[in-house]
């Protein structure tokens, strides 16, 4: 191994940022160097994120749709859960099979990966510790560094009771009192695992709502039936404190009509993340952070200094693993020379509890927000065919145009599988569609999609399967 490793780009961090951004660069012919410090490649996303809580979270479905089809005349008996192989099923059959088929990716482009901690010593170098210690000198560089859950230091109890989301995700038992801190979309999918499981699950959150950044009314079909499935839901609460007690966990509340005090099995916290950018010698690099510790960066995705740039959960919000795929592409075209740069019009988002919530573009509050004139057209699942014959009428499809061109602004999906069904939305946003473009593009019946259409439809006067409302 020579001294000092010579590379032309150096990406760190190999998650839904970084190895996509290694493999486009490598098959547009520059010679990458990526290291990342965890035991397998695929970062958060692949390894305790996306990947591992979407196998969870089709488990709890099918649990959840088994004991449904009692209503419907076919009865099954209740589940027999075995721990030890359903965890086998996540981490071996879905995680391990991902993260090394992307190892098998980055080899055959012959990305070389190093195994290990990278730290700036300056602006053209790193110095790598663990594994593979090493010195890399670059001339471009992508960090993508990624975030760390946040778990706020007056509940670091030093007790393995109370867990971040990592920790939830090995299934460490099923609780039989599981109280989740935070009702954003991971506290929500992990708590939906868990009741599925057998757990009784309490929310508390301090808003004056679960998922705040999503639209109220495509949260309220959602939370109406979380309210069946879980024990509790608290909003407008505090946790005041935890204890670990013998019993459990005891945990302090403050609120309007909320326990002073409860004890739980074990409490999942889930407030938030936080950029993963201490202790990565940007100082060294001459890289700026602003005080949440968030890297700078432009259109290009460059930080403050030119041949360094940074994507993903490290650069800017979202948080999201396809943001993070989307903005590697943009980082590499511009090493590449090209003239790319970041300017989506819509980045889905998805909520993947069931019933999904899902959106894109604008949402109608952060319209209401910003006094963006729209048109809000809602179609209810209960007019759709498919959505009555799987017995998942709560759902609705809502589509925001601008009310004179009809241009497409916003779509929102609550309902079953609306994260699939999003897309389309993405891209009639991204094309500068009108609804006119949407209502003409023939949909399959009888499929959820149809709703993408027939809210469309609305834009001009009426949906095909939607009463009319009476004139007076
Ligand atoms: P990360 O995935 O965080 O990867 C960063 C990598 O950098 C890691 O592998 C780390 O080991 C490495 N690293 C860090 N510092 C160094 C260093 N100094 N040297 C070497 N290596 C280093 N997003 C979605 O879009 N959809 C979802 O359904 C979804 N579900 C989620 C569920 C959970 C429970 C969690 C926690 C997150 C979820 N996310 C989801 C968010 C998603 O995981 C992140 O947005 C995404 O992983 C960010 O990608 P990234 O490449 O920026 O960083």
């Amino acid at each position: 191994m020579p001294d000092v490793r010579e590379t032309p780009l150096l990406v760190i961090g190999g998650g839904p940022g970084g190895y996509p951004a290694a493999l486009h660069a490598a098959d547009h012919g520059l010679k990458v160097t990526l290291v990342d410090e965890g035991a397998k490649l695929g970062g958060v996303c692949l390894n305790r994120g996306c990947i591992p809580s979407k196998a969870l979270l089709h488990t709890a479905k099918i649990i959840r749709e088994a004991h449904e089809m009692a209503n419907y005349g076919v009865s099954f008996s209740d589940p027999q859960i075995d721990l030890a192989k359903l965890r086998a099923f996540v981490q071996e059959k879905v995680v391990s099979k991902l993260t090394s088929g992307i190892g098998q990716l980055t080899k055959g482009r012959g990305v070389d990966v190093v195994k290990g901690r990278a730290v700036f010593t300056s602006p053209n170098t790193v110095e790598v510790t663990g594994e593979q210690p090493q010195t890399i000198r670059f001339q471009n560089c992508i960090i993508a560094t990624g975030s760390l859950p946040v778990v706020p230091k007056p509940w670091q109890i030093g007790d393995e009771r109370v867990m971040d989301s990592t920790a939830a995700l090995l299934l460490p038992d099923i609780p039989k009192k599981l109280l989740v801190i935070g009702g954003g979309y991971i506290g929500l999918e992990l708590g939906s695992v868990y009741a599925a499981l057998g757990s009784k699950v309490t929310v508390v959150e301090a808003l004056e709502r679960i998922l705040f950044m999503a639209d109220k009314d495509l949260v309220d079909p959602l939370e109406k039936r979380l309210r069946t499935e879980f024990e509790a839901i608290y909003t407008s609460t505090k946790v005041m404190g935890l204890e670990a007690t013998a019993e459990g966990i005891a945990v302090k509340l403050e609120g309007k009509d909320v326990p002073a005090s409860l004890t739980f099995d074990r409490v999942l916290v889930s407030v938030g993340r936080r950029p993963n950018s201490a202790g990565i010698g940007l100082d060294k690099a001459g890289v700026n952070a602003n005080e949440k510790g968030y890297i700078p960066i432009d259109k290009q995705r460059r930080t403050n200094v030119p041949h360094i740039y940074a994507i993903g959960d490290v650069g800017e919000e979202p948080a999201l693993a396809h943001k993070a795929t989307a903005e590697a592409r943009v980082a590499v075209e511009v090493i590449l020379g090209e003239p790319a740069e970041w300017n989506p019009r819509a980045i889905p988002a998805v909520i993947f509890t069931d019933p999904e919530i899902a959106w894109a573009g604008i949402t109608q509050q952060e319209a209401d927000k910003q006094n963006i004139p729209y048109e809000a057209l809602t179609f209810p699942w209960a007019a759709s065919g498919r959505a009555v014959s799987i017995a998942r009428t709560e759902g609705r499809t809502k589509m925001l145009v601008d009310p004179e061109s009809k241009r497409v602004l916003g779509v929102g999906i609550v309902g079953a599988g609306a994260g699939e069904m999003i897309a389309e939305g993405v891209l009639a946003i991204e094309m500068g569609a009108i609804a006119r473009d949407v209502l003409e593009s023939i949909h399959p019946h009888p499929t959820l999609s149809e709703t993408v259409m027939e809210s469309a439809e609305l834009a001009y006067g009426a949906a095909t399967h939607m009463a009319k409302p009476r004139k007076r």
